[in-house]
Protein backbone atom coordinates (compact mmCIF):
# COMPACT_ATOMS: atom_id res chain seq x y z
CA UNK A 1 0.00 0.00 0.00
CA UNK A 2 3.03 1.69 0.65
CA UNK A 3 3.96 2.28 -3.27
CA UNK A 4 2.85 5.11 -5.55
CA UNK A 5 -0.60 5.25 -6.66
CA UNK A 6 -0.72 4.85 -10.51
CA UNK A 7 -1.63 8.42 -11.48
CA UNK A 8 -5.22 9.38 -12.58
CA UNK A 9 -6.34 9.58 -16.12
CA UNK A 10 -10.31 10.40 -17.21
CA UNK A 11 -10.69 8.11 -20.20
CA UNK A 12 -14.02 9.98 -21.31
CA UNK A 13 -17.66 8.71 -20.84
CA UNK A 14 -18.37 5.23 -22.40
CA UNK A 15 -19.97 5.22 -25.98
CA UNK A 16 -20.90 2.22 -27.54
CA UNK A 17 -19.75 -1.19 -27.70
CA UNK A 18 -16.94 -2.21 -29.84
CA UNK A 19 -18.02 -4.19 -32.50
CA UNK A 20 -16.24 -7.57 -33.05
CA UNK A 21 -14.49 -7.49 -36.23
CA UNK A 22 -15.23 -10.57 -39.30
CA UNK A 23 -12.24 -12.76 -38.00
CA UNK A 24 -12.95 -12.87 -34.45
CA UNK A 25 -14.71 -15.58 -31.88
CA UNK A 26 -16.85 -13.83 -30.17
CA UNK A 27 -17.54 -15.56 -27.27
CA UNK A 28 -20.20 -13.62 -25.83
CA UNK A 29 -22.88 -11.98 -27.61
CA UNK A 30 -25.31 -10.78 -24.01
CA UNK A 31 -27.55 -13.77 -25.39
CA UNK A 32 -26.25 -17.00 -23.96
CA UNK A 33 -23.07 -18.67 -22.14
CA UNK A 34 -22.96 -21.53 -24.91
CA UNK A 35 -18.92 -21.04 -25.23
CA UNK A 36 -18.73 -21.16 -21.44
CA UNK A 37 -18.04 -24.05 -18.86
CA UNK A 38 -17.07 -24.22 -15.18
CA UNK A 39 -13.71 -23.68 -14.45
CA UNK A 40 -13.62 -26.59 -12.00
CA UNK A 41 -12.71 -30.21 -13.18
CA UNK A 42 -16.52 -31.03 -14.25
CA UNK A 43 -16.25 -28.19 -16.78
CA UNK A 44 -20.14 -28.50 -16.84
CA UNK A 45 -22.71 -25.45 -18.01
CA UNK A 46 -21.43 -22.06 -16.67
CA UNK A 47 -23.61 -20.86 -13.90
CA UNK A 48 -23.78 -17.50 -14.20
CA UNK A 49 -26.76 -15.31 -15.19
CA UNK A 50 -27.52 -13.73 -18.58
CA UNK A 51 -29.96 -10.64 -18.58
CA UNK A 52 -30.39 -7.77 -20.65
CA UNK A 53 -27.02 -8.29 -22.83
CA UNK A 54 -24.51 -9.49 -20.37
CA UNK A 55 -23.83 -11.78 -17.98
CA UNK A 56 -23.41 -11.13 -14.01
CA UNK A 57 -21.43 -13.68 -11.94
CA UNK A 58 -23.42 -15.36 -9.69
CA UNK A 59 -21.37 -15.27 -6.70
CA UNK A 60 -20.52 -18.61 -5.22
CA UNK A 61 -21.06 -20.84 -8.43
CA UNK A 62 -17.09 -20.66 -9.35
CA UNK A 63 -15.28 -19.07 -12.18
CA UNK A 64 -16.13 -19.92 -15.76
CA UNK A 65 -13.93 -20.44 -18.73
CA UNK A 66 -14.24 -20.83 -22.08
CA UNK A 67 -15.10 -24.39 -23.90
CA UNK A 68 -12.38 -23.86 -26.09
CA UNK A 69 -8.84 -22.76 -26.05
CA UNK A 70 -6.87 -19.87 -27.04
CA UNK A 71 -3.05 -18.81 -27.14
CA UNK A 72 -1.78 -15.65 -28.98
CA UNK A 73 -4.97 -13.33 -29.06
CA UNK A 74 -5.87 -9.99 -28.93
CA UNK A 75 -8.95 -9.68 -26.77
CA UNK A 76 -12.27 -7.28 -26.16
CA UNK A 77 -14.32 -7.46 -22.82
CA UNK A 78 -16.39 -5.19 -21.55
CA UNK A 79 -17.16 -5.30 -17.95
CA UNK A 80 -19.07 -3.13 -14.92
CA UNK A 81 -18.72 -3.17 -11.54
CA UNK A 82 -21.31 -3.60 -8.66
CA UNK A 83 -23.21 0.13 -8.35
CA UNK A 84 -23.50 1.71 -5.52
CA UNK A 85 -20.21 0.09 -4.69
CA UNK A 86 -19.44 -1.29 -1.20
CA UNK A 87 -16.74 -2.67 0.14
CA UNK A 88 -12.73 -1.10 0.21
CA UNK A 89 -9.52 -2.57 -1.57
CA UNK A 90 -9.61 -5.68 -2.97
CA UNK A 91 -13.79 -6.15 -1.57
CA UNK A 92 -14.85 -3.66 -4.46
CA UNK A 93 -16.37 -5.37 -7.35
CA UNK A 94 -13.07 -8.15 -7.42
CA UNK A 95 -12.99 -10.09 -10.70
CA UNK A 96 -10.25 -11.01 -13.34
CA UNK A 97 -9.72 -12.08 -16.87
CA UNK A 98 -7.14 -15.12 -16.93
CA UNK A 99 -5.05 -15.82 -19.97
CA UNK A 100 -4.84 -19.23 -20.67
CA UNK A 101 -6.22 -19.76 -17.24
CA UNK A 102 -3.06 -18.38 -15.54
CA UNK A 103 -2.24 -14.77 -16.25
CA UNK A 104 -4.64 -12.28 -14.80
CA UNK A 105 -5.60 -8.97 -15.67
CA UNK A 106 -7.07 -7.88 -12.89
CA UNK A 107 -11.00 -6.07 -12.74
CA UNK A 108 -11.34 -4.30 -9.98
CA UNK A 109 -13.75 -1.19 -9.16
CA UNK A 110 -10.45 1.37 -8.92
CA UNK A 111 -12.63 4.21 -9.20
CA UNK A 112 -11.31 6.84 -6.17
CA UNK A 113 -10.43 3.88 -4.54
CA UNK A 114 -7.18 2.36 -3.36
CA UNK A 115 -6.04 -0.89 -3.11
CA UNK A 116 -1.75 -1.81 -3.89
CA UNK A 117 -1.09 -0.80 -7.26
CA UNK A 118 -0.56 -4.13 -8.32
CA UNK A 119 -3.80 -5.41 -7.70
CA UNK A 120 -5.95 -2.42 -8.88
CA UNK A 121 -7.83 -2.62 -12.35
CA UNK A 122 -5.74 -3.33 -15.06
CA UNK A 123 -2.83 -4.64 -13.11
CA UNK A 124 -1.01 -7.88 -14.05
CA UNK A 125 -1.90 -8.81 -10.82
CA UNK A 126 0.89 -9.34 -8.05
CA UNK A 127 3.07 -8.40 -10.98
CA UNK A 128 2.61 -4.72 -12.70
CA UNK A 129 0.37 -2.03 -11.86
CA UNK A 130 -1.65 -0.37 -14.39
CA UNK A 131 0.98 2.70 -15.77
CA UNK A 132 -2.42 5.00 -14.74
CA UNK A 133 -5.43 4.63 -13.53
CA UNK A 134 -8.51 4.76 -16.10
CA UNK A 135 -11.35 3.82 -14.31
CA UNK A 136 -14.59 4.73 -14.51
CA UNK A 137 -17.18 4.87 -11.94
CA UNK A 138 -18.70 1.49 -11.08
CA UNK A 139 -22.28 0.98 -12.89
CA UNK A 140 -20.73 2.43 -15.69
CA UNK A 141 -19.33 0.31 -18.84
CA UNK A 142 -15.41 -0.76 -19.04
CA UNK A 143 -13.28 -2.05 -21.49
CA UNK A 144 -10.66 -3.79 -22.05
CA UNK A 145 -8.27 -4.77 -25.18
CA UNK A 146 -6.02 -7.11 -24.41
CA UNK A 147 -2.94 -8.13 -26.48
CA UNK A 148 -1.41 -11.99 -25.22
CA UNK A 149 1.57 -13.23 -26.45
CA UNK A 150 1.44 -16.80 -24.33
CA UNK A 151 4.76 -18.17 -23.25
CA UNK A 152 7.20 -20.46 -25.55
CA UNK A 153 7.95 -23.86 -23.82
CA UNK A 154 10.93 -26.14 -25.33
CA UNK A 155 10.82 -29.04 -23.14
CA UNK A 156 10.02 -27.78 -19.45
CA UNK A 157 12.20 -24.24 -19.50
CA UNK A 158 10.64 -21.25 -20.81
CA UNK A 159 12.43 -19.70 -24.08
CA UNK A 160 10.25 -16.95 -24.11
CA UNK A 161 7.95 -15.48 -21.48
CA UNK A 162 4.50 -14.14 -21.76
CA UNK A 163 3.97 -10.90 -22.86
CA UNK A 164 0.59 -8.50 -22.11
CA UNK A 165 -0.58 -4.85 -23.76
CA UNK A 166 -3.67 -3.84 -21.93
CA UNK A 167 -5.38 -0.93 -23.01
CA UNK A 168 -8.10 0.27 -20.28
CA UNK A 169 -11.27 2.34 -21.86
CA UNK A 170 -9.06 2.92 -24.70
CA UNK A 171 -6.10 4.29 -22.66
CA UNK A 172 -2.84 2.20 -23.11
CA UNK A 173 -1.95 0.52 -19.13
CA UNK A 174 0.20 -2.20 -19.59
CA UNK A 175 2.97 -2.01 -22.43
CA UNK A 176 4.52 -5.32 -23.47
CA UNK A 177 4.65 -6.08 -20.04
CA UNK A 178 6.72 -9.51 -19.27
CA UNK A 179 5.34 -11.68 -17.43
CA UNK A 180 7.14 -13.56 -14.71
CA UNK A 181 5.30 -16.36 -14.37
CA UNK A 182 1.56 -17.35 -13.18
CA UNK A 183 -0.43 -14.63 -11.52
CA UNK A 184 -0.55 -15.12 -7.87
CA UNK A 185 -1.70 -13.38 -4.66
CA UNK A 186 2.04 -12.59 -3.09
CA UNK A 187 4.23 -15.02 -4.66
CA UNK A 188 5.82 -14.89 -8.40
CA UNK A 189 5.37 -18.69 -9.03
CA UNK A 190 7.78 -19.84 -11.65
CA UNK A 191 6.41 -20.79 -14.83
CA UNK A 192 4.99 -24.41 -15.06
CA UNK A 193 5.09 -25.68 -19.27
CA UNK A 194 1.41 -25.94 -20.64
CA UNK A 195 -0.02 -26.35 -23.76
CA UNK A 196 -0.40 -23.85 -26.45
CA UNK A 197 -4.23 -23.32 -26.38
CA UNK A 198 -5.67 -23.01 -23.32
CA UNK A 199 -9.40 -21.39 -21.79
CA UNK A 200 -9.75 -18.15 -21.04
CA UNK A 201 -11.56 -17.79 -17.78
CA UNK A 202 -13.00 -15.21 -16.12
CA UNK A 203 -13.07 -14.97 -11.83
CA UNK A 204 -15.68 -15.72 -9.48
CA UNK A 205 -14.42 -13.53 -6.37
CA UNK A 206 -17.59 -13.19 -5.04
CA UNK A 207 -18.87 -9.97 -6.32
CA UNK A 208 -21.55 -9.45 -8.99
CA UNK A 209 -19.31 -7.83 -12.15
CA UNK A 210 -20.82 -8.14 -15.57
CA UNK A 211 -19.44 -8.76 -18.60
CA UNK A 212 -20.53 -7.86 -22.24
CA UNK A 213 -19.24 -8.11 -25.65
CA UNK A 214 -16.51 -10.87 -25.81
CA UNK A 215 -14.47 -11.41 -28.30
CA UNK A 216 -11.09 -12.45 -29.58
CA UNK A 217 -8.80 -12.43 -32.81
CA UNK A 218 -6.79 -15.86 -33.00
CA UNK A 219 -3.38 -14.09 -33.77
CA UNK A 220 -1.36 -17.53 -34.59
MG1 LIG B 1 -9.31 -10.67 -9.32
Amino acid sequence: MARPQPRVVDPGPYTQPAPPPSDAVVLFDGRDLSQWVTSDSARGPARWTVENGYMQVAAGTGGIETARGFGDVQLHIEWMAPSPATGEGQERGNSGVFLMGRYEVQVLDSYQAETYPDGQAGALYGQYPPLVNASRPPGQWQSYDIIFHRPRFEGARVVRPAVVTVLYNGVLVQDASVLTGPTAHQERPPYAAHPDKLPLGLQDHGYPVRFRNVWVRELE
